[in-house]
C-alpha cells in the first residue's frame, strides 16, 4: 500500500535520526539499530540511545517552539529514519488543566489529559512509534496481549500502516475496547485470563506466524513514544518538571519513558538536574510495584489474584519492574496503592466539582494524590501533575433515570 501523503508539515521532510545504537537495560550489552529486536538476551527491555550532543546541535528550543503540535515534533529525539514510515493519525499536544479548587493549600494540581489523543488514550503514543519502526523495518504481522487501549491503538495504526494485527485480552475487558479494537482492523480474542495470560499466548504463538511481539517493554519504540509525554510536559511548563507526578502504572512505559525523556533533556542542557518525585499509582487489588517498593526489592513478582476495576493497571507481572523501581527511587518519589473504592469517589469528585471526566485509572492519580498529601509524603504547596491515560467517555458511567412527560402541565419550580 503506498503511503498516504502527509498534510503535516511536522511529519512531512527529512528525519534526521540520532541513533547511535540499542542497549539492553539491565546488562548495557549493545546492539545494532536499524535491526528487528524484542527483549535482549538477558530478557529484559531494550534501550534506543541517542548521539544527544549532534540533538542538541541539530534543534532548538525556538525551532521546536515554531513547530505545529503533535508528539512528531520532537522527531530529533524520536528513532524514526524517514518520514513516509511515520504513521499518523493526528496526534495533538495534551492541555494542561487545572484544578484549583481540589489542589493543596499554595500548591497546583494540573492534569495532563492524554483521553485527547487517537484512540482516546495514551497508548497513541507509544503504539504510533512501535508501528511506525516496524513498518520502516518491513514488520507486516503484529500481536499483542492488552488490557484494551494498547489493543485499540494498535489495531488502529497498524491498520493505517496496512498491517496485519491479533490481538489478545481478558474476557473482562470493556466492552468498547474489544469493540473498537475489532472495528478498527484488528483480529480480537477474549482469553479466559488476565494479561500476562495473554501474553504467554503471543509468546507461544509467534514463531509459528511470524507475528511481531508488540507487548509493553518487548519491543524498544513504545517507550519512546511514551517518553514524548515527558518532552512535551517540559516544554509546556516552559523547559520545568514540576515537583511531583502521578502515574497510574500498568507495565509502567510511560513513567520509564518521562524518566528517560528528563534524562535526554537535562544531557543537552535544556533542563537542569532538578526532577520530579516519580509516584508509580496501582490499586489496592494489584499492586505488585508498590508492594516490592515496600520491601526494598529490584524486582516486582506476579501478583495473584489481580482484581481491579481500573483495568488499564490490572498488570499482575511488568517486565520492565526494575525500571519503574529504579525511577521512582532515583526521583525521591514513592509508589502507593488506592482502594477501588477511592477510585470511584475520585472519579465522581473531580467531575462535579472541576467538569473533568477522568478514566477510571486517571481518577486512581487523584486519589494517591490526596492520600499522599494526608500521609505527609507530598506538599501541600507543591505542583503536582496527574496523568489521565484515557478518556473518561470510555467507561461506564452511573445511569441517570429522571425523566420528564412532555404531555402533561411542567411544574417549573420543582425542577
Ligand atoms: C495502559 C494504561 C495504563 C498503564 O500505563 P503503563 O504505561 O503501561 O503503565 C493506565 N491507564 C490506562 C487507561 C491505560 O490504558
Amino acid at each position: 500500500m503506498p503511503s498516504k501523503p502527509s498534510y503535516d508539515p511536522a511529519i512531512a521532510g527529512e528525519f534526521p535520526t540520532f541513533v547511535t545504537h540499542l542497549e539492553c537495560s539491565y546488562t548495557g550489552e549493545r546492539f545494532e539499530s536499524g535491526q528487528l529486536h524484542g527483549l535482549s538476551p538477558a530478557g529484559k527491555p531494550i534501550l534506543v540511545r541517542y548521539d544527544l550532543e549532534a540533538l542538541s546541535q541539530a534543534v532548538s528550543k525556538d525551532e521546536l517552539a515554531a513547530r505545529p503540535g503533535g508528539f512528531w515534533r520532537y522527531r530529533e529525539f524520536l528513532p524514526v529514519r524517514e518520514a513516509k514510515n511515520v504513521v499518523s493519525l493526528g496526534e495533538v499536544i495534551t492541555p494542561l488543566l487545572s484544578l484549583p479548587t481540589l489542589a493543596g493549600k499554595g500548591g497546583e494540581l494540573i492534569v495532563k489529559d492524554e483521553g485527547r489523543l487517537p484512540t482516546g488514550s495514551f497508548k497513541a503514543r507509544g503504539l504510533a512509534l512501535a508501528v511506525s519502526m516496524a513498518k520502516e523495518l518491513g514488520v507486516r504481522r503484529l500481536a499483542m496481549p492488552t488490557n484494551g487501549n494498547a489493543g485499540a491503538a494498535m489495531a488502529a495504526y497498524a491498520t493505517r500502516a496496512g498491517m496485519e494485527t491479533t490481538i489478545f485480552c481478558p474476557d473482562d475487558t470493556p466492552e468498547v475496547n474489544v469493540s473498537e479494537i475489532e472495528y478498527q482492523g484488528g483480529k480480537v480474542y477474549r482469553v479466559n485470563g488476565l494479561i500476562n495470560d495473554c501474553g504467554k499466548i503471543v509468546g507461544e504463538g509467534k514463531e509459528l506466524t511470524g507475528w511481531f511481539d508488540c507487548s509493553t517493554l518487548k519491543e524498544p519504540y513504545r517507550i519512546e513514544g511514551k517518553k514524548t509525554m515527558g518532552l512535551e510536559l517540559a516544554e509546556q511548563l516552559g523547559w520545568d518538571v514540576p515537583d511531583v507526578i502521578f502515574y497510574p502504572t500498568g507495565g509502567g512505559t510511560g513513567l520509564i519513558g518521562m524518566w528517560k525523556a528528563f534524562d535526554e533533556l537535562e544531557a543537552i542542557g535544556w533542563i537542569g538536574s532538578k526532577r520530579p518525585k516519580m509516584v508509580a499509582v496501582q490499586s489496592t487489588g494489584c499492586a505488585p510495584i508498590v508492594k516490592a517498593y515496600d520491601d526494598g526489592e529490584e524486582h516486582a513478582p506476579l501478583w495473584e489474584n489481580a482484581y481491579t476495576h481500573a483495568s488499564g493497571i490490572r498488570v499482575p507481572v511488568a517486565v520492565g519492574d526494575f525500571l519503574i523501581l529504579r525511577a521512582v527511587r532515583e526521583s525521591g518519589g514513592f509508589a502507593i496503592a488506592v482502594t477501588d473504592e477511592a477510585i470511584a469517589l475520585s472519579q465522581a469528585e473531580v467531575a462535579q466539582k472541576e467538569g473533568v471526566l477522568l478514566c477510571p485509572e486517571g481518577a486512581a492519580t487523584y486519589a494517591a494524590y490526596k492520600q499522599s498529601l494526608q500521609d505527609g509524603r507530598i506538599k501541600e504547596s507543591d505542583r503536582a501533575v496527574l496523568y489521565n491515560c484515557a478518556t473518561g467517555l470510555k467507561y461506564p458511567m452511573p445511569t441517570i433515570s429522571r425523566t420528564l412527560d412532555k404531555n402533561q402541565p411542567i411544574d417549573f419550580s420543582a425542577i
